[in-house]
């Protein structure tokens, strides 16, 4: 591909800076002198931590194309596990090979379609300049490499541990300016605490992989099993999340709904606060479907999931998909008259949606909300959902396109 054709310069000024500078950093660092010395040792080091990697990347490839395809948070791969253990055992230069090699690998075997080139090669510059500052902080220390951490006791344990943070603060704050996205959130940027206790735990395992090559070098093949579990428990954490969302519009599903549901009722019934809830449910729903087709239904069904996800907070608000077109709010800390507005407020965005379908546009929607309260309306979720949906029976039985909050019981 041409130089100018380069993916890279399609992703903006700024990133595209930012990735060739890092890339640079990372080249030039790699190539200064150092005090490790190249023998034949180190060189069996290397090579021996590159067939662990291709052996694992490759035992893991599945895990790795389904945790690609669930998350759109940033991607923690399991490379440390490798690349620390080079940190505390080669040289500049080596530990540059160890990192291309690594991801070139992955590249070819696990990501590509996947991953664009140009994210490839920034990904591993990030990595290679945590590694070269990771190493910084072991030379401040007086600590060349894991055998002479291993010759000053406790110096080397603090140096060791430093080389880690380091390792790990560094690279989160790398990756930060290579995601252009504007508004995303915290976890988006920096991963969940499960991931970033993994990306932890790798660089734990690359320091007893160091250790290892340092002193019994054949029990190095140990790491592995750890390391391939360690890299399905990424995948479990997926699924958990991935049970309780709703696939189609990306909501809460109804299981995952109703427990947030229960959480909400204890803790409002802890703290004496209240809470609204709302079932909507589209009106002639089945005549888009039997006039655009179900595909078009799909379609409005996730705009709907949008325009209702818009209308109340992105923090305390849950959104749920019952299922069909039928969906459910949770409004926690929100009294009788601001739960009604809410509703209606919601009620007429999804009055003026339009929803585009190729040449066509979607429009006329309309939704029936029944409404209900705790304490006011009821006490257990069951009575609260039962009262909402009497409620919505009544929007629909007496013209639809309404609010209709559930009566006080007696
Ligand atoms: P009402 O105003 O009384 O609610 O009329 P309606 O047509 O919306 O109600 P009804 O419950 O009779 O029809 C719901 C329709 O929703 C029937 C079904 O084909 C359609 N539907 C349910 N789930 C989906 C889905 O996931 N995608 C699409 N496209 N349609 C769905
Ligand atoms: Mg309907
Ligand atoms: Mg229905």
């Amino acid at each position: 591909m041409g130089l100018r054709r380069w993916a890279l310069w399609g992703q903006g000024p700024r990133v595209a800076a930012y990735c060739l500078v890092s890339e640079a950093t990372a080249v030039v660092l790699a190539l200064r002198p150092a005090p490790i010395v190249v023998d034949r040792r180190t060189l069996a080091v290397l090579a021996a931590l590159l067939a662990l990697g291709v052996v694992q990347a490759e035992a893991g490839r599945r895990v790795e194309r389904n945790q690609r395809r669930m998350s759109k948070a940033p991607h923690i791969n399991m490379t440390s596990v490798w690349t620390f253990a080079g940190v505390l055992l080669l040289p500049p230069a080596l530990l540059a090979a160890l990192v291309a090699g690594l991801y070139l690998h992955l590249a070819v075997r696990s990501w590509y379609r996947l991953l664009p080139a140009w994210r490839t090669i920034s990904n591993a510059a990030i990595i290679l300049l945590s590694c070269h500052a990771a190493q910084a902080v072991l030379r401040e220390t007086g600590i060349n490499d894991i055998h002479s951490a291993v010759a000053h006791g406790r110096t080397g344990t603090f140096a060791v541990a430093t080389a880690v943070v380091t390792f790990f603060v560094v690279n989160a704050l790398l990756v930060l300016p290579a995601r252009r996205e504007p508004g995303r959130t915290p976890v988006a940027l920096f991963g969940t605490w499960s991931d970033n206790g993994l990306e932890l735990a790798t660089l734990c395992l690359g320091v007893l992989n160091a250790l290892t090559l340092a002193t019994l070098p054949g029990l190095v093949v140990l790491v592995l099993p750890q390391v391939l579990l360690l890299h399905r428990t990424v995948l479990a954490k997926q699924w958990e999340v991935a049970a309780h969302r709703d696939e189609k519009t990306g909501l809460h599903n109804a299981g995952g709904w109703r427990h947030l549901a229960e959480r909400q009722l204890k803790e409002a019934k802890r703290h004496h606060s209240t809470f609204g809830l709302l079932m909507l449910d589209l009106d002639h729903f089945k005549q888009v479907n039997d006039t655009y087709g179900h595909l078009a239904g799909d379609a409005v069904l996730r705009a709907v999931a949008q325009t209702i996800t818009t209308a109340v907070r992105s923090r305390e608000d849950a959104v749920g998909r019952f299922g069909g077109e039928e969906f459910v709010v949770l409004l926690p800390g929100i009294n009788q008259p601001e739960t009604t507005a809410i509703a209606e407020r919601i009620r007429q965005a999804i009055a003026i949606l339009t929803v585009p379908q190729g040449q066509r546009s979607i429009t006329g929607l309309s939704v029936s909300i029944g409404v209900a309260r705790y304490p006011r309306t009821g006490t257990t979720l069951q009575r609260l959902l039962d009262a909402a949906d009497t409620a919505l029976y009544n929007a629909k039985a007496t013209g639809r396109n309404k609010v209709v909050n559930a009566p006080d019981p007696p």
